[in-house]
């Protein structure tokens, strides 16, 4: 029986270096395919014009090149493209681009589906399917890196882990993708400009610490009170606000690096003077800023974003504690492409 062929993108680049030798080639052969397959990204072996059709066809004896391909393309009226990304076993997961004045952002998915359960989130009514693997992390920035090329003349500034799934549940495959968006011989773009958006998960926050990741890290916070956050977060109950708080200041010990909470206020769920002064606790913790971050509903109508008093409430109770409050429009709504509204509905 013939055995089925591997991805040769899940091959490190010392690993091609080393089955070329080991097939009697030069290592540079590892190198120059390396090249087409991620700074170039190739997805056939015919097209790599400087190796000899020998060498190529004895690549497509042994290897096949897996890859994510844009299925589906929708364009919202504020520039906002939302991707339905195919993956190579027929999986689809959604990517955003998002432009505005000074950035263009991807906005890039981690998992099939989510294991998490937040209710006002519409991913989390699809279940987990899997994992991503790095490379189809990574195809999804050069995808959108593409469109932000060609629809709005520049190249991408920004990429936010905030599509479907927990990245923090896939750790290991976000880590290397995103050492293949920063290396020179992938995007060669800055670590400074990736966030990572996570409900918390307390142990891999004091993993990344430890590893001295670069990037940003974003908490979905929603609220500082444990029986609130269970309510609309039922992961919560696992990894209650203490030790994701504990986990948050072993990150800033160690990263000297500032949190951002992303936090959207509800009506009649998180919308009372306790809420805004748990919040303001919680703050104390580590140096921080909030984004507020606008409602986007998703059907059932059982949420409702909290009305602008109590969001200007919200504001200038964390201004008077010197603690630095954004407020995030969403975009995309017009096509359910804004944040929790990613869930397949074609
Ligand atoms: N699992 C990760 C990343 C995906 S969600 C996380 O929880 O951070 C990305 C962001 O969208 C999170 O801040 C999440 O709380 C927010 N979000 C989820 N549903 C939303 C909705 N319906 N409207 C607005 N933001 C939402």
């Amino acid at each position: 029986m013939k055995l089925k062929k591997k991805d040769i993108r899940s091959l490190t680049k010392e690993q091609l270096r080393n089955f070329f030798v080991e097939n009697g080639d030069k290592a540079f052969r590892g190198n120059q395919v390396f090249e087409w397959l991620w700074s170039k990204s190739l997805h056939t072996f015919e097209a790599m014009t400087n190796i000899s059709i020998e060498t190529r066809q004895m690549l497509e004896e042994n290897f096949v090149i897996n890859h994510i391909e844009v299925d589906s393309m929708q364009r919202s009226k504020d520039g906002t493209i939302k991707n339905g990304i195919r993956l190579h076993d027929g999986f689809i997961v959604e990517s955003v681009l998002i432009p505005t004045e000074k950035r263009t952002t991807a906005c890039v998915s981690s998992q099939v589906g989510c294991s998490l359960d937040c209710r006002f989130c519409a991913t989390s009514r699809l279940k987990r399917m899997r994992n991503l693997n790095p490379d189809e992390i990574y195809d999804q920035v050069v995808a959108i890196d593409k469109q932000s090329k060609l629809y709005h003349n520049r190249k991408l500034s920004n990429i936010v882990f905030m599509g479907m799934g927990e990245p923090l549940m896939n750790y290991n495959n976000v880590i290397k993708s995103i050492d293949k968006i920063t290396s020179p011989e992938g995007l060669g773009m800055s670590s400074k400009r990736i966030t990572v958006s996570t409900s918390g998960v307390p142990k891999i926050i004091k993993k990344m610490a430890d590893d001295e990741v670069k990037f940003n890290l974003a908490v979905s916070l929603h609220s500082a009170i444990d029986s609130v956050r269970t309510s609309i977060m039922p992961f919560n109950e696992t990894f209650p606000l203490k030790e994701l708080g504990d986990a948050l200041v072993y990150w800033f010990e160690k990263t000297q690096r500032v949190v951002t909470y992303e936090y959207i206020v509800w009506d009649g769920i998180n919308d009372k003077k306790e809420d805004i002064k748990a919040l303001i606790n919680f703050c104390k913790l580590i140096p921080c800023k909030v984004n507020l971050i606008e409602y986007n509903p998703i059907d059932d109508g059982e949420f409702q974003q909290a009305n602008s008093r109590v969001i200007d409430n919200y504001i200038s109770n964390l201004e008077m504690h010197d603690i630095v409050v954004n407020v995030r429009r969403s975009r995309g709504k017009d096509i359910d492409a804004a944040c929790g509204q990613l869930a397949n509905k074609s």
